[in-house]
């Protein structure tokens, strides 16, 4: 337990001042005995001086008298009587004088007794005298009484002298002895006050400055930086302890406060970092998108399965960079995957696989294998030597619930892909099916039925079309028009669905036997135009002539009925500058060809007559 430092304060001055108190009390009775001493001193001399007076004034009383006697001068006479009353009242003061010493008030009565006596008796010759009887006078003074009172007088005035001084002396002692006592008060007082004024103050400056230093000490570390500097030293007084305590709550709540403040700047930093990285993520989501979104759109507007390939070629490595890969997707029958395109370098057989070679394609869901021995290869994967790598991954394509293809990448797709990977499929599958949509609605614009070769309104806008990259190249067009030979026959002897399988078959030959770059179309009935860009006549018509042979040999059967043979005849012209653009001038030219070649027997080719003239 630690005392308070005002009490201790309040207790020290309480003693200071009764110490101050004490001194003074003793200074102050010791002055108040020399003053006593003092006076009873002074009384003494007092006492002595009157003592003396008394026998001065006999004495003078008596030298008096003997002038008198001698002189018989009546002024001496007087001085006599003047001196001996004073000499009584000397004695009569005396007397009161030594009313406190009953021992020297009896000597003073014994001065006064004798003083009297020789006062009368001086008193008598001094009558005698005035009375002129000297001779009397001179009788009493030679009679020795007077000097033997005289001697009395001395006798008894020196005791009481003796006495009085005997007095004086010792009461100057007492005087002295106060005043060494007073001096050793103030000796041993004094430098005992100081000495406990100077103890009292190093005690108290002991018990402030230790406790200050301590607290200053910890308020420098705190200062510095140290939020854990407490104060846990003694504090020596119950003030220091509650200031002390005081500060260490307040350092406790200064570090709480400053912890909760870390703590608050790191969740605001850890926030700020999350938010940063999703606004990474949302940044990096928006280009995928913004880049899938141009893959769509150019797929959309692709015509062709190759044009479509190409863009998978140059989008799906952006999306996914250094991961090589194939889209597969299902062919019409749905009883393969036939690859769509490869990138990164990724060998592709052109056959495909079956669908159940798949288990991504057989589960309708990602299906990977990251390290040997995690999950079951897929079949197909193996052509790609996936068993040896071990690591690939398949993404289904769904669209409308339907798995229309699958996404076989040749390596891991991080978990940071996943998102691209997500939204690549996703976009591939709808635009897939967008383009395998419009190119089926396409067909059936562009398509004949029947034969599945173009039709008229598409093989004019070819011939136009290529009429103009004809005449900016300079290259060559050719166009042939054909027309099968008695055809009503076999409708009106079989029947006008074998008609409809002779027009099957002829164009089956036809496309089977023209080049991929010619253009067959079905021109209207049993008509057939076909459009050979970079082809002159005198070419094509070797080649339309090994047509006709082909088609000549054709045995058509229908309904478990062979039809019998037919022919076909052929008219061929060549575009020339000074031909309608729109192909009107070129048909015609051909058509007249034909018309020669059914008037000239049927079952022939004949060119167009300046395009014979060329081929000349
Ligand atoms: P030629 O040797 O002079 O060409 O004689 P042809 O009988 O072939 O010619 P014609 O113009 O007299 O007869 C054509 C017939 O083809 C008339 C028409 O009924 C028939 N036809 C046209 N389109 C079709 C079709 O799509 N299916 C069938 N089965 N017959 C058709
Ligand atoms: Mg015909
Ligand atoms: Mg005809």
């Amino acid at each position: 337990m630690v005392g308070s430092l005002s009490n201790r304060i309040i207790v020290l001055c309480s003693i200071l001042c009764l110490l101050m108190a004490l001194l003074a009390g003793l200074l102050l009775e010791g002055a108040s005995q020399m003053r006593d001493s003092l006076t009873w001193v002074t009384h003494s001399s007092q006492v002595l001086k009157t003592a003396n007076a008394s026998l001065q004034h006999l004495q003078q009383a008596e030298s008096g008298q003997r002038g008198y006697t001698l002189t018989r001068n009546p002024e001496f006479g007087e001085a006599v009587e003047v001196e001996l009353a004073a000499a009584r009242r000397a004695t009569g003061d005396l007397m009161i004088q030594t009313a406190d010493n009953a021992a020297q008030n009896a000597r003073a009565a014994q001065i006064r007794t004798v003083v009297a006596q020789r006062a009368d008796q001086l008193e008598e010759v001094a009558r005698l005298a005035r009375a002129g009887d000297f001779a009397g006078a001179q009788a009493s003074v030679a009679s020795g009484r007077g000097r033997y009172l005289m001697q009395l007088v001395d006798a008894r005035v020196g005791d009481f002298l003796n006495e009085e001084r005997a007095l004086s002396l010792t009461r100057t002692q007492i005087v002295e002895r106060r005043l060494n006592y007073n001096r050793w008060l103030v000796l041993v007082g004094i430098p005992i006050m100081l000495a406990f004024i100077g103890f009292m103050a190093v005690g108290l400056i002991h018990r402030v400055r230790k406790p200050v230093d301590d607290m200053m000490t910890v308020m420098g570390q705190l200062g510095a930086g140290d939020r854990s500097a407490r104060v846990v030293e003694a504090m020596k007084s119950s003030e220091f302890e509650r200031l002390a305590k005081g500060y260490n709550a307040m350092a406790d709540e200064l570090e709480h406060a400053v912890a909760d403040q870390v703590d608050s700047e790191e969740r605001l930093r850890v926030a700020n970092l999350e938010l940063s990285q999703n606004t990474e993520v949302l940044r990096e989501r928006g280009e995928v998108i913004e880049l899938l979104g141009g893959m769509a759109h150019r797929m959309q507007a692709a015509r062709t399965d190759e044009e479509l390939a190409s863009i998978i070629r140059v989008f799906v490595p952006r999306v996914l960079p250094e991961i090589p890969g194939a889209l597969y997707a299902h062919n019409n029958s749905r009883n393969l995957l036939v690859p769509i395109a490869a990138w990164g370098g990724l060998e592709v057989a052109a056959a495909g696989f079956a669908p159940d070679q798949c288990w991504a394609l057989r589960r309708g869901q990602s299906h990977f294998v990251v390290e040997p021995g995690s999950d079951i290869v897929c079949a197909h994967a193996t052509t790609h030597g996936d068993e040896e790598t071990h690591h690939y991954h398949c993404e289904p394509l769904l669209a409308g619930g339907e798995v229309i293809g699958v996404l076989y990448l040749k390596g891991v797709v991080g978990a940071e892909n996943r998102f691209r990977l997500t939204v690549l499929t996703e976009n591939i599958a709808s635009a897939l099916v967008n383009h395998r949509l419009q190119r089926g609605l396409r067909e059936q614009t562009i398509r004949d039925p029947l034969t599945s070769l173009f039709n008229r309104r598409y093989m004019e806008e070819t011939l136009a079309l290529e009429i103009a990259r004809a005449s900016r190249s300079g290259s060559p067009l050719s166009l042939v028009m054909c027309d099968v030979d008695h055809f009503k026959r076999f409708n009106d002897e079989f029947g006008h669905e074998a008609g409809d399988a002779v027009l099957q078959a002829v164009s089956a030959e036809m496309r089977s036997r023209f080049r991929d770059g010619d253009v067959i179309c079905r021109f209207g009935g049993e008509e057939f135009t076909i459009i050979a860009p970079g082809t002159s006549a005198a070419t094509l018509a070797n080649r339309v002539e090994i047509v006709r042979q082909g088609i000549s040999e054709l045995m058509v059967q229908q309904g478990g009925r062979t039809l019998g043979s037919l022919t076909m005849s052929f008219g061929i012209a060549t575009w020339e500058e000074s031909m309608e653009r729109d192909g009107s001038t070129l048909i015609k030219a051909a058509d007249a060809a034909l018309y020669r070649a059914k008037r000239d027997g049927r079952n022939r080719v004949m060119l167009d007559a300046r395009s014979e003239a060329i081929a000349a």
